[in-house]
Formats: structure tokens, sequence, C-alpha cells
């Protein structure tokens, strides 16, 4: 059985458009890729992190279940960040899902939809771009009326080129 996820794709280190580039890449091989947001530079959110984010919405139509993809896709952040970022110790790529169909996940190690959605502009605003009907399967909202009410201010802004 196929079943469509949503995953934000983003980092603020190294190389962040080839890494972001390659991240996609790798993601498109868990399933058929069968929507890419644009590109958007982001703030980075909440004070910790140092320079601007770039994050990407993606949704793959996908044969694995939620805690393969988790392993996929956390492969896939060890592999790009090691390669890229070795004595920082931290990672420059991060990958979380988004949506699982509607499927309503609250485990440890996986909880999806993702807690922050509702609270994030740089979710919200590539995910209203690409899924602005998409009803949140808790918050019984659609992805721009969560954007319309997000109090999140920061920055978001789709990049050039
Ligand atoms: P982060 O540092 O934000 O990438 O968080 C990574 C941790 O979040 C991992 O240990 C995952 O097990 C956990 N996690 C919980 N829910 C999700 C989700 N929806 N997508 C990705 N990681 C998740």
């Amino acid at each position: 059985m196929f079943e469509k996820a949503v995953l934000i794709v983003g980092g603020n280190k190294g190389d962040r458009n080839a890494l972001l580039k390659s991240a996609v890449e790798a993601v498109s091989e868990l399933g058929e890729m069968t929507l890419r947001s644009k590109v958007y530079e982001t703030e980075a959110w909440g004070g910790v992190a140092k320079g601007p984010f770039l994050n990407q919405v993606v949704e793959i139509k996908t044969a694995y279940s939620p805690f393969e993809l988790l392993a996929f896709i956390q492969q896939i952040e060890t592999t790009l960040g090691r390669k890229r970022d070795e004595h920082w110790g931290d990672r420059t790529m991060d990958i979380d899902i988004i949506f699982f169909g509607d499927r309503v996940i609250d485990t440890p190690e996986l909880q999806v939809p993702h807690p922050f959605i509702a609270e994030r502009k740089f979710v919200l605003v590539p995910l209203a771009e690409v899924l602005s009907e998409f009803i949140h399967p808790v918050l019984g909202k659609s992805s721009q009326q969560m954007l319309e009410e997000c109090e999140d201010k920061s920055e978001v802004w789709e990049l050039e080129g």
C-alpha cells in the first residue's frame, strides 16, 4: 500500500543549496516524488541556531511505513551531516516528517503530524504553497488557515534563482 508522506528538508550550515539538493535527491529514492515546494530562506528559529536556513517541503508516495521512513531520513541526515561538517559535530541537515497521510502517531521516537507545524512559518509557508487545502488530521485546519492564524513573526522568503 502506498501512502503520501510530507517532509520538510532544510539546513543552515555548509553549502546549503548543494546539501538541500542532495537531501531532496536522496528522499526521492524513497518513493515517487509527487510535490516539491520552492526553496525558502528563513530566519533561524528559536534564537539558538546561527545563520538563516534553506527549507523545502516535498511529498512522496511511499510504500515504507512511517518508522521505516524515519530510519531512512535519519540515515540521510547522518550521511550529509558527516560529509560536510565533520569537525562541528552537529548536523547540517534536518529532515522531519510533517504528515503521513491522515495518520496520527504519538510515540517517543515519532510524532505525526509533527507537533510544531502550526507554530512555525518556515513549515507553513512552503506547505501552504503546495498543499494549501490539506487538512491537519488533529487540528482540523487547512495549511492555508494555519498560516493565516500563525503568530510566528519570523521572515520567510523565496530564494531567488
Ligand atoms: P530533530 O533534532 O529535530 O531532527 O529531532 C530528531 C528526533 O525527533 C529524532 O530522534 C526523532 O526520533 C524525533 N522525531 C519525532 N517526531 C518526528 C518527526 N515527525 N519527524 C522526524 N523526527 C521526529
